[in-house]
């Protein structure tokens, strides 16, 4: 614990010295963060060098080893590392599905040559993935994907198509799952490949949303030559790696959306909105139910980031994410939606607005995040496909 101590004193000092002072309380980017990749736009020099000085120093992946650009920290280094990020109010220096999701798992499955190659360039934020797993046959059913890929000499050749494939347009790599038996029983013919978007034959087409934004692409592949060397784990063994990488992309959108429960002493966001809109002259909310809803949604956000505390605790002991995950998928993502439903109904009008001069620029960003929170219940995995992994694999009940 005292070690703990100094390394909480040494990185408040290091961060203090080292953060550009213009980014302290920002998340650099609208509110998304800095994803990195070649066609980065990043909203400062200052943004820039702050990922820069953090990459160098392997804090933008801190339990990561040393050797592929992480700081070789502990669980409980990094939580520390963390806290003092938060603390001083400095926001992550980059953010992503390189950090979330194929760098956890190339560590689980990768070779030492796919490693070395994929994971440095992730560390210092040069390479953006995107996740090619949906299909339009197979979402739900992702056993059922029929993008092809056909052995030809030391390559695969890919032809296919993938949806929803968030950010397509702005990655650089793709991790996909490609048929390579098409006889075998479907979850055994699939093999886990990453894929360079450079290469020739790999076409992007932005899908737009109600929300006005366009998250994601439809993504063609029309005989894509890939190395062999870009196999993860082995041939038609992809299932397996696919369902790890599955749990690291459960518990990355549990913790964006079930980590942030109201802190002691910081108040509700709800609340505060509720006093905004519907409060008398003193702040005070009359309507009892309103505020019954307010409370309960607040105790259910505070009880599940307790919940996610402790499979994080859990995970320290080198527990990796495993079909549990899809509870706290299920509840974050849920309550997310129920907690953006809340918010419009307290702002009655006001939340619903579009554009115009009638509405406050806070107020047209929650609409656009209200919208946006429908997908959560969908992205990573339905909330009825979470309620059946909860049945079967952590409850064990029979089909
Ligand atoms: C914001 C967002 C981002 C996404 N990003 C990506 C990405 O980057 N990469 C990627 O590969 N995919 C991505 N997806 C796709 C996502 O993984 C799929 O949409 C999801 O798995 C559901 O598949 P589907 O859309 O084909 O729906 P379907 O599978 O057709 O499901 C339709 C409905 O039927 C229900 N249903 C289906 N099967 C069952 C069953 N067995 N039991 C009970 N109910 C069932 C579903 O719950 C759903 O309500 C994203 C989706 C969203 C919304």
């Amino acid at each position: 614990m005292a070690d703990l101590e100094t390394l909480r004193a040494e990185v408040a000092t290091w961060l203090r010295a080292n953060a550009p002072a213009s980014i302290a309380g920002t998340m650099l980017t609208n509110d998304e963060g800095i994803w990195g990749g070649r066609k980065a736009v990043f909203p400062s020099l200052d943004a820039k060098r702050w990922l820069e000085t953090m990459a160098a120093r392997g804090w933008t992946a801190p339990t990561w080893p040393r050797e592929y650009g992480g700081a070789g920290l502990s669980p409980d280094e990094a939580k520390v590392v963390q806290q003092e990020l938060a603390r001083l109010r400095l926001p992550p220096p980059l953010v992503g599905f390189g950090l979330t999701m194929i760098g956890p798992t190339l560590l689980q499955f990768g070779t030492e040559e796919q490693r070395r190659e994929h994971l440095p360039k992730i560390c210092r934020g040069e390479i953006r993935w995107c996740q090619g797993y949906s299909e339009p046959g197979a979402g739900s059913d992702l056993a059922a994907l029929d993008t092809r890929a056909v052995l030809d000499g030391d390559h695969l050749v890919v032809t296919g198509q993938k949806v929803w494939t968030s950010y397509a347009d702005e990655s650089d790599w793709i991790f996909a799952l490609v048929r390579t038996d098409p006889i075998a029983k479907k979850q055994e013919g699939i093999t886990f490949l990453l894929i360079d978007m450079a290469s020739p034959g790999v076409s992007v087409r932005p899908i737009r949303l109600i929300s006005g934004a366009s998250p994601f692409c439809e993504t063609y592949f029309d005989g894509v030559r890939v190395p062999l060397r870009n196999v993860v784990s082995k041939m038609n063994a992809g299932w397996t790696v696919a369902k790890a990488l599955l749990g690291h992309e459960r518990s990355m959108i549990a913790d964006v959306f079930g980590g942030g429960a109201p802190r002691k002493g910081k108040g509700s966001a709800l609340a505060a909105l509720a006093r905004r809109y519907v409060g008398d002259e003193n702040g005070r909310v009359g309507d009892p139910v309103l505020r019954d809803q307010i409370a309960q949604a607040d105790l259910d956000t505070k009880c599940l980031a307790l919940t996610v505390q402790r499979s994080r605790d859990a995970m320290k002991a080198g527990h990796r994410p495993g079909p549990e995950t899809s509870m706290f998928k299920y509840t974050a993502t849920e309550l997310n939606e129920r907690r953006h439903e809340l918010m419009i109904r307290i702002a009655g009008p006001q939340g619903l607005g579009w554009e115009g001069e009638g509405f406050a620029s806070d107020e047209l960003a929650m609409t656009r995040a209200w919208l946006r929170s429908r997908g959560n219940s969908i992205e990573g995995g339905t909330s009825e496909i979470q309620l059946n992994v909860i049945a079967k694999r952590v409850l064990g009940l029979p089909d």
